[in-house]
């Protein structure tokens, strides 16, 4: 029998959420992502082959009590191999769940397949429903692939549906009320993010952040919100019951209403290095073991020590806070 052991930090947090990075390429170019011309790309020969991905996906919930695997990217739907990696983790434990984060490019066409290969559900980056808008904001002219994306996922079974948006000060943060009336018209979740210190460009400035405050303040011009009677746990969204429910719209607060305390997140790279968290300046080679020949063991307890290093939070409001060198487009939501 396997020898397992928690993925546990110093301050007693244990993380069972695995989100994986399958590439840092995309094919959009949100402005508060990534320059108009992309970024260099992760040479080829560094990027984990689909065979090593699973690897350590079974190494993680074999040994190290991971329960919950997210694919992400960049844009996760532009890896080839994407529906068979789903398939093989899937079949590692198909108690284990597994979600995709993508910006639904394409989604119209593979829904049915991640479904049959044992996708639960899917989370979509979506910041307006406004043609003029969205082409402003990610540099491309695809809103309405995006649209049929979603329906193509809640046609597919892979909800809860959940849609993620940004706020941007002068941007769209006048649709807020615009965007959750259509969410719930739909029957998608919608969640708003406060913009993180992730950018390629390092220009991220927290006065241009709306802040959850302001977030609400825009909702609560039209909706009444009530905090959700679920319990939150270590889900990043604070979660509020819209004009007495069922519907529900979350906030994800992680600079002004930070939640690193109980957070239960771990990260894999496309090109296998371990980060204990979204902020990590620190990250963990597993590919240069993995390529060595290394066990499953030797392999568990680096990405053991790995998480004993993780920093009781993001440390975005201490004056040394220093952005990571890798971009939120190489680390995935
Ligand atoms: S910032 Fe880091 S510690 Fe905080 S919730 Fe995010 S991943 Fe977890």
């Amino acid at each position: 029998m396997p020898h397992t052991r928690p993925l546990s930090d110093r301050y007693g947090r244990v993380a069972t959420d695995l989100r994986v990075s399958l590439t840092d390429r995309c094919n959009l170019r949100c402005s508060y992502c990534m320059p108009a011309e992309g970024l260099d790309w992760l040479p080829d020969d560094s990027v984990l082959t689909d065979d090593e991905v699973v690897r350590l996906i079974r190494i993680g919930v074999e040994l190290l009590g991971i329960r919950e695997v997210r694919f992400t990217g960049g844009e996760p739907l532009v890896r080839r191999g994407l529906v068979d990696i789903v398939r093989r983790t899937h079949e590692i434990d198909p108690t284990v769940e597994t979600s995709l984060t993508t910006n639904a490019l394409g989604l119209v066409r593979v829904a049915d397949a991640l479904a049959a290969a044992g996708l639960d559900r899917v989370n979509v980056s979506l910041d307006s429903i406004r043609r003029e808008t969205f082409h402003a904001i990610t540099r491309r002219d695809r809103l309405q692939d995006v649209l049929d994306g979603l329906a193509a996922a809640r046609d597919a079974g892979l909800g809860p549906v959940k849609v993620n948006a940004v706020l941007m000060r002068g941007q769209n943060d006048d649709q807020a009320a615009e965007l959750l009336r259509w969410a719930i018209a739909e029957g998608y979740q919608l969640r708003f993010i406060e913009q993180m210190p992730l950018d390629a460009q390092h220009v991220w400035n927290r006065e241009q952040m709306v802040t959850a405050d302001e977030i609400f303040e825009r909702l609560e011009s039209e909706f009444d919100l009530e905090p959700a009677a679920e319990p939150r746990g270590s889900a990043p969204a604070e979660l509020f019951r819209v004009d007495g429910g069922p519907a529900t719209v979350g906030v994800i607060a992680s600079v002004t209403r930070p939640f690193c305390g109980d957070c239960d997140r771990v990260r894999l790279t496309a090109d296998g290095q371990v980060r204990n968290c979204l902020f990590a300046r620190e990250e963990s080679d597993l590919r240069t073991a993995l390529r060595a020949g290394a066990s499953d063991e030797v392999i568990a307890d680096r990405w053991v020590v790995a998480m004993r290093g993780k920093r009781a939070g993001h440390g975005i409001d201490d004056p040394s806070f220093l952005q990571p060198d890798r971009p939120m487009s190489a680390i995935g939501g």
